[in-house]
């Protein structure tokens, strides 16, 4: 039915006349009392109306996930404020742009601006954060073809050809440059910058003189802010902090869990030798199960991304956990999530910044680093490179129980770590085609009873006979036994020696940069000779007082095992570890964690250091001389082929099965 109000008939009676004129003021009242039309649902209405500004390609979505994720909760009006933190080219400034036209011609409501300062870089806001998305989308018409604003000048407030207004206000100057207009939506650019009072000034911060903008519309108001991040102090990161702390997540392929790696979670340029080598290297990694995500796999996942506040997971795609009680919505887009970023050219930044560590402590590509493309606050230089934690390392417990030798696999390894009261050993399982596993791991007392140089052999021989025994092989009747066991002769190295010498298959092993050799730099001899029998990657064999000798660039073992570690599950390179019971694992993952490998910048030099996280680390040693023997065995295979040849008479510290 149409109502016809304005139109008077020819004809018509004084009562009916009347009557008309009271169903038209009754009609008019409840036109006013009623419920606005639903507006058009923020992301649909974006879609209808804008073009990505790069490509001309109209907006979608999909385009950007991440953003669309934030659209999405921006649409609800539960929020009372939003704090965005994000990197740049993520999308920032068209997003603040699709949510300001949304209120501007969607809701229809006006608007107030707060930019750092009304000159500057109001004018640059204007002329390159709003004009040219309006320009190019289908609301180019709502521009006012008159006065303020239309003539490519710089307008002081815009009044849009819906009657709604854009008013900007400075974070500089006195108090009256944030008074006047007032709006229920206050959006705010750097707000960094508004966290200042202003000497003199009766009405403290200029955000929160902004926040009053909208105390007309308490209740309702909302105060959208953005910032980039510069330290942690500054009031946008402690704003962030106490919102929500939404950040997209999406699934990993191979855990399934719901995951936002991180920079640490920036893998491969670590170890590049060249620009190109890293950016062809670098990707993300799961922090949960350590797998590799290229990016185009990642771009893919992007589409299933979800939007967790602090304290949510994901179970089975639904989202658990209540959000945090709070109306002031916190949100942070980060590299991973950024549909545009590549890892390769953040992976040649994160290379090229460790190089030019040399000239400076801490450059400007770091600061750019950490908040530009993380949009993480800066931090003294020195960083974590290794995603290792013990909750993803629990899950590479897989296979095999401990003590048992898969199939496939031909040789054994150790490591023993030497301490005051007790000995650690670790034995790693290895063959051809197959990746190495830790399959077994223990703890040997040192006895106090008597001295020293008696306790050790003795200990030493306990461990001795459990190597030589070997362990059975997975389906058979065999046992193998170790090949190769280093054992660590940083600490009474004579003592040491002695165990190593009776049993043919142990060579003592100082590891420099590690345990009381920790001062210690390694140094790679310049040449073998008669002494320095091999060169080797990190370590050399040396040949004294009628034994080898290794002696090792620690953290270089360190690194390499942490790396395999890190390797995904499929890889040839990935080290995994036996089934066991929860102590005896979550002990081996307890010390395997014990460090963590830092790289540091000091006095010129970047260097790769081992930052203690607590002592238990015995494990960690007596593993990575595990790792080591495999190098060394391939090497002495060499060494004693050609001693053959040379002389049948050779032979090592009791001529035994392995060396005579
Ligand atoms: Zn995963």
């Amino acid at each position: 039915m149409v109502l016809q109000l304005s139109e008077p008939p020819l004809y018509e009676t004084l009562n009916e006349h009347m009557y008309r004129l009271n169903a038209e003021r009754v009609v008019r009242e409840s036109m006013l009392l009623a419920v606005p039309a639903q507006k058009v649902h923020i992301l649909d209405w974006c879609e209808q109306n804008f073009v990505e500004p790069r490509s001309g390609i109209p907006y979608s979505r999909r385009s950007q996930p991440a953003t669309a994720l934030l659209l999405d909760l921006l649409n609800s009006d539960y929020w009372r404020s939003c704090m965005l933190v994000a990197p740049n080219q993520a999308g920032k400034s068209f997003t603040l742009a699709q949510y300001l036209f949304h209120v501007l011609f969607n809701l229809r409501e006006d608007v107030v601006y707060g930019v750092p300062d009304l000159d500057g870089m109001w004018r640059t806001k204007w002329l390159k954060d709003i004009l040219p998305f309006i320009e190019a989308s289908a609301l180019r018409h709502m521009i006012p073809k008159g006065g303020s604003g239309s003539d490519g000048g710089v307008p002081k407030l815009v009044l849009w050809n819906n009657h709604t207004t854009l008013t900007p206000m400075g974070a500089g100057g006195g108090d009256s440059q944030r008074a006047g207009a007032t709006s229920r939506v206050v959006l705010i650019t750097e707000v960094k910058d508004f966290g200042k009072t202003k000497v003199g000034s009766k009405e403290g911060t200029p955000y929160d003189q902004l926040v009053r903008r909208a105390l007309r519309h308490m209740g309702r108001e909302f105060i959208f802010s953005e910032s980039t991040i510069t330290t942690a102090s500054n009031l946008a990161w402690q704003m962030y902090l106490q919102g929500t702390q939404t950040v997209p997540h999406f699934p990993c392929e191979s855990c399934e869990e719901y995951i936002a790696p991180e920079r640490e979670h920036l893998i491969g340029w670590q170890d590049a030798r060249t620009e190109e080598e890293a950016r062809e290297k670098t990707m993300f990694s799961c922090p949960v199960c350590g797998i590799l995500i290229d990016d185009a796999k990642r771009r893919r996942l992007l589409q299933e991304a979800k939007a967790l506040h602090a304290g949510q997971t994901v179970d089975r795609g639904r989202v658990i956990g209540d959000p945090p009680p709070t109306r002031a919505l916190s949100f942070r887009f980060t590299a991973s999530t950024n549909m545009f970023a590549e890892s390769g050219a953040i992976g040649v930044m994160e290379w090229k910044k460790v190089r030019e560590q040399l000239a400076q402590r801490r450059s400007e590509r770091e600061v750019e680093l950490t908040q530009s493309i993380f949009a993480m606050p800066g931090s003294a230089f020195g960083f974590n490179v290794d995603p290792l934690d013990s909750n993803v390392l629990m899950r590479r417990a897989v296979g095999t129980e401990i003590g048992i030798v898969p199939s496939g696999m031909t040789h054994l390894w150790g490591g023993v770590d030497v301490r005051k009261t007790a000995m650690h050993w670790t034995v790693i399982a290895s063959g051809e085609g197959v990746a190495p596993k830790i399959i077994a791991w223990g703890e040997q007392p040192v006895l106090q009873d008597m001295p020293l140089e008696r306790a050790i052999p003795y200990a030493a021989a306990c461990i001795q006979e459990i190597m030589r025994e070997g362990f059975p092989v997975e389906e058979t009747k065999d046992r193998l036994p170790v090949m190769l066991t280093l054992m660590d002769a940083g600490w009474r190295p004579q003592d040491v020696y002695a165990a190593c010498d009776q049993d043919d298959f142990w060579i003592p092993v100082r590891g420099l940069g590690s345990g009381c050799l920790k001062k210690e730099a390694y140094k790679e001899p310049d040449k073998t000779s008669n002494v320095v029998r091999f060169i080797g990657d990190g370590f050399h064999v040396k040949f004294m007082d009628d034994r080898f000798v290794v002696q090792s660039n620690a953290s270089v073992y360190k690194s390499k095992l942490h790396q395999a570690l890190r390797e995904p599950l499929n890889s040839l390179q990935a080290m995994t570890f036996a089934k066991s019971d929860q102590f005896r694992l979550r002990k081996l993952v307890r010390h395997l964690t014990a460090e963590k490998e830092v790289i540091t910048g000091d006095a010129g030099v970047t260097a790769s250091e081992w930052e203690e996280q607590h002592d238990d680390n015995h494990l960690l040693d007596s593993t990575s001389y595990a790792n080591l023997a495999r190098f060394v065995w391939a090497f002495l295979q060499d060494i004693l082929a050609e001693d053959d040849t040379d002389s049948h008479t050779y032979t090592v510290a009791g001529s035994g099965p392995l060396f005579g």
